[in-house]
């Protein structure tokens, strides 16, 4: 069963490591199940990295939904 919505709205606290331990272990087996959702962790970790906390949006969890919706219907 996926919840690849769900993964995607804790996604950037998984990334800031913000999450519980429960949260972040399901994340995790989340994304090592789920290749498309790993595709999408990798693009904003990635992306996190390079910008820097100060260019985090608040629209950022919904775009991140939306990549996860295309991806997962390719
Ligand atoms: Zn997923």
């Amino acid at each position: 069963m996926r919840n690849c919505e769900q993964i995607a709205k804790l996604l950037y606290q998984y990334i800031d490591r913000e999450l519980t331990d429960d949260e972040h272990r399901r994340v995790r087996q989340h994304l090592d199940a789920c290749p498309p959702c790993k595709h999408v962790f990798r693009l904003e970790e990635g992306m996190l990295t390079i910008i820097g906390e100060h260019c985090r949006k608040v629209s950022a969890p919904e775009r991140l939904i939306d990549r996860v919706r295309q991806l997962s219907h390719e």
